[in-house]
């Protein structure tokens, strides 16, 4: 007999992969085509492309798509710059930020650990003096929103710092972008990372890249060859021009893809509203008495408080999926103290974050953590004062 698909029995509150609209999940189940072969594919591909360079306002930046979630971007990026001895900064305030070493380490570079409090921002004036003192680095790596503790780095003022000492850089924003502005015309990051299942709402599956001039200048001039094959940036530089991919892309996966930058480009509100919603979400959270994991610097896509005195993140974490809605607690550094609400993508809507903590709400008083506050209360009425 045949067996049962599975179909969700939470609705998805987590920082990525987020929830997928419907017209997504029809665009995933289009006819498909042999990607290799319809010319057609190839001109979609491109034009898919060039969307997300305009979106991220470059001219100076070419897109690529892979097909792999978040992290195939990210070691395609790693593996196509580093070479053999090359000396890397990893700016470290946080767990996927630390994470990068592990990449420069694989492909035979050097991580030089740039470690700072995890609870806040890189300070550029601390990275400015250290960089006075040492700056010969072949790239740096750093991540703009770092998922596990939702810090926030500045990005418009670390990567043109970083660019002044003459320094490369790839920046992780799988889980910022499509839900916070970046401009790479104003903040040149070299290899900009995207993924597919955090604020763009499509199903895992895809990292999206943009790879600067200067980047593909560094990658045409190695001396020694890229030691992958799935994760070599330039074998998939020209598909347009040659006509041909190096591997087979996935035709539905790009349906999807195509579907949801179309959600995107037609919202013009997205950002503003991941914004407030983020707001009211912290507002609600510490009315409450609960503490954010943050001291500064908090993403406009995710919120991490500590898991509060008396409880675990397990049992918060249940009782949550009892209500119908799965949370995230953290992991690595951060395991089991705190818990995470993602409001990116289509996460990221009103009466979503209201059912969320009217459910939080019921847990946290069945677990007698005592809250000094109605959390969708105070939701509702910050978002009210900021006109949503
Ligand atoms: C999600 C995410 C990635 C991709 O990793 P997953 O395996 O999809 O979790 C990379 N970087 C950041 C900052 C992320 O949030």
């Amino acid at each position: 007999m045949a067996k049962d698909l599975l179909k969700p029995r939470f609705e998805l509150m987590t920082p990525g992969p987020t929830q997928v609209a419907e017209n997504v999940r029809q665009a995933l189940s289009l006819p498909c085509t042999n990607p290799d072969l319809d010319p057609d594919f190839y001109t979609y591909t491109e034009d898919i492309c060039k969307d997300l360079e305009s979106f991220f306002h470059t001219k100076d930046h070419q897109a690529l798509v892979l097909s792999g979630e978040g992290i195939l971007g990210l070691e395609a990026a790693f593996a196509s710059l580093t070479q053999p001895g090359d000396r890397v900064l990893v700016l470290d305030n946080g767990v996927y930020g630390k994470g990068n070493a592990d990449f420069v380490r694989l492909y035979g570079g050097v991580p030089v650990l740039y470690t700072t409090n995890y609870h806040e921002p890189i300070d550029p004036e601390k990275l400015e003096a250290f960089l006075e003192t040492d700056h010969d680095f072949a790239y740096a790596s750093l991540v703009h929103c770092d998922t596990p503790s939702g810090i926030l780095n500045d990005i418009d003022t670390l990567v043109p710092l970083l660019h002044r000492f003459g320094i490369l850089t790839v920046v992780d924003a799988v889980s910022s972008a499509f839900g916070m502005p970046i401009d790479l015309t104003r903040t040149p990051a070299d290899i900009l990372c995207l993924g597919s299942q955090k604020a763009l709402s499509a199903p895992p599956g895809l990292s999206m890249l943009l790879v600067s001039t200067k980047a593909w200048d560094r990658m045409a001039h190695r001396k020694t060859p890229i030691a992958s094959f799935y994760a070599n940036l330039p074998a998939m530089k020209d598909y347009a021009k040659n006509q041909w991919f190096p591997y087979t892309m996935p035709s539905a996966d790009m349906n999807g893809l195509r579907q949801t930058l179309n959600n995107v480009l037609e919202d013009p509100e997205i950002f503003a509203r991941h914004h407030a919603l983020a707001k009211a979400t912290r507002a609600a959270l510490t009315k409450a008495g609960l503490t954010l994991y943050e001291r500064s610097g908090f993403s406009d896509t995710v919120t991490v408080f500590n898991v509060p005195e008396g409880t675990t993140d397990t049992a918060i974490l249940s009782g949550m999926k009892a209500q119908g809605i799965l949370l995230a607690g953290s992991f690595d550094v951060l395991a089991g103290k705190v818990i995470r609400i993602g409001h990116m993508g289509e996460n990221a809507r009103k009466e979503k974050l209201q059912r969320t903590l009217r459910a939080l709400q019921k847990v946290l008083t069945g677990l007698q953590v005592p809250l000094k506050a109605d959390l969708e209360q105070v939701f509702t009425a910050s978002l009210a004062e900021q006109d949503l």
